[in-house]
């Protein structure tokens, strides 16, 4: 049936932004302005930019044009009332609670079910859902499979929670402290990596078994969809709409970013079936983010989010995106680049701690290699690593389990030359990365630090 082997983006432009070119001078002296951290670039001064897939992609015509629909009344807006259908076709929960975006949804949920000698299994947190987890004083816990932690493991469910692991987590720290299990789709941290069916089906017996509540991190539910119906035994010749209502149906509700999958460049939600809950979290919601009927979210948000979800369940906008996506992968891997593998499915993320042997993970191989991916080219990716998870709540420094760069793509907003020249500027950093040294942080917040901590060069 896919005769063709060029990937053949689903869609015409209709809109440009410019592109900005600079020089290895000027970006060098920008790093340096920057304290090494690329989250305090001005945008501007990047051509390329896989920072994060968050809000970053190019909404439709058909969103724009749903924007013009956007009614603005304080209270019960039909933008509302649309984008609740479009939540609750894909996701039937029987509450749900917009918000501006995916962490005050996390905010929200764990102010009320967290707290001190609260445990939180996931299979990997999420960098703001971790820290949400940890404000209250609970602990959260990461039960990815084994398999998911080892960058070169081809495995086609590498998100998938380690079953047994689940089970001796609840039983060592008493099923009484565990007020949620979190399974997060696509594994983001975990290099994007999909759960499968029957992995959620084993987690729901588990949940069953221990009288607990299942919650889906459902941030990028579509491209998990994609992945179940290209991977997994039976899925193949079922529509993607199916295949995201049977993730629903096994879970109890949801915290979700809609700048992922819901195609927006702003907005997420929190949804549960359980009345007091949700209660309570509206209680909070309305002290923090607002109305029930719009969160923290303009009505032109809505609408923007509520034809988003339609677009994003489409086969062929999911064949483009984990198609190109691979593409980046698969060409790296060729030129001897050390990638995670599979390709996930909204980032590429490159093994720095592999590429990069002589930089000890304390001195931030990951940061070392995304600051020279921008001073050579131009192109800004973001390290997931030990900047981002070394420091423990208790003040001490670990390495991460693995020191990656994260190249995430932004939605529908990059062709296939730009992702050519992408392919270009890591293979000749790779080529001359015994010439890169590690990092030293001169300068800390307290939580979050990969935000705005000021790096050096050793
Ligand atoms: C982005 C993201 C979040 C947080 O959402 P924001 O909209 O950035 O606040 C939570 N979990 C995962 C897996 C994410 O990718």
């Amino acid at each position: 049936m896919h005769r063709w082997q060029t990937i053949v983006e689903p869609f015409r432009i209709h809109s440009v932004e410019p592109a900005q070119f600079t020089t290895v001078e000027q970006r060098s002296a920008w790093l340096a302005e920057a304290g090494n951290n690329l989250f305090n670039l001005r945008a501007e001064h990047v051509l390329i930019d896989l920072l994060t897939d968050s809000g970053t992609g190019a909404m439709s015509r058909d969103q724009w044009a749903a924007i013009q629909h956007g009614d603005e009344s304080y209270a019960g807006s039909p933008s509302w009332y649309r984008f609740l259908d479009a939540v609750q076709h894909l996701f039937p929960f029987t509450h749900v609670i917009p918000t501006h975006q995916g962490r005050a949804a996390e905010k929200i949920l764990f102010s009320v079910i967290g707290g001190p000698g609260k445990v939180v299994p996931n299979n990997t947190h999420f960098d703001t859902t971790r820290a949400n987890v940890e404000f209250t004083g609970a602990e959260a816990v990461d039960l990815v499979i084994p398999e998911g932690r080892q960058p070169d493991l081809v495995h086609p469910f590498k998100g998938n929670m380690d079953i047994a692991a689940l089970e001796h987590c609840i039983q060592t720290r008493g099923v009484q402290n565990i007020p949620v299990v979190f399974v997060t789709i696509t594994n983001n941290s975990g290099g994007g990596q999909p759960v499968s069916l029957a992995n959620l089906r084993e987690v729901r017996g588990v949940c069953d078994k221990y009288g607990l509540p299942l919650f889906l991190d459902g941030c990028r539910f579509a491209e998990n969809a994609w992945f179940i119906h290209e991977r997994e035994e039976g899925q193949g010749e079922r529509e993607i709409v199916d295949i995201v209502r049977d993730i629903a149906a096994l879970a109890d509700g949801m915290t979700m970013s809609a700048k992922k999958d819901g195609m927006a460049n702003i907005g997420g939600w929190l949804a549960m079936n359980d009345d007091d809950l949700a209660l309570k979290c509206r209680n909070l919601l309305i002290l923090t983010e607002g109305f029930p009927t719009y969160g923290g979210l303009a009505g032109r948000d809505l609408e923007a989010i509520a034809q988003g979800l339609t677009e994003v369940v489409d086969p062929s906008y999911l064949r483009y995106r984990i198609r190109s996506t691979a593409y980046l992968a698969d060409a790296l891997d060729a030129a001897g680049v050390p990638v995670v593998k599979p390709a996930g499915g909204h980032a590429v993320y490159l093994d720095a701690r592999a590429l990069l042997p002589h930089i000890a993970p304390l001195q931030y191989p990951g940061q070392a290699l995304a600051t020279a991916l921008y001073r050579e080219g131009g192109i800004r990716g973001c390290e997931i690593g030990t900047v981002m998870f070394g420091r423990r709540p208790d003040g001490s420094e670990v390495p991460a389990a693995m020191d990656l760069v994260r190249l995430a793509i932004p939605r529908r907003t990059y062709t296939q030359s730009h992702i050519d020249y992408v392919i270009e500027v890591v293979t000749w950093v790779a080529a001359r990365a015994g010439e890169l040294r590690g990092m030293r942080i001169v300068d800390e917040p307290p939580a979050l630090r990969h935000f705005t901590a000021r790096f050096a060069p050793l």
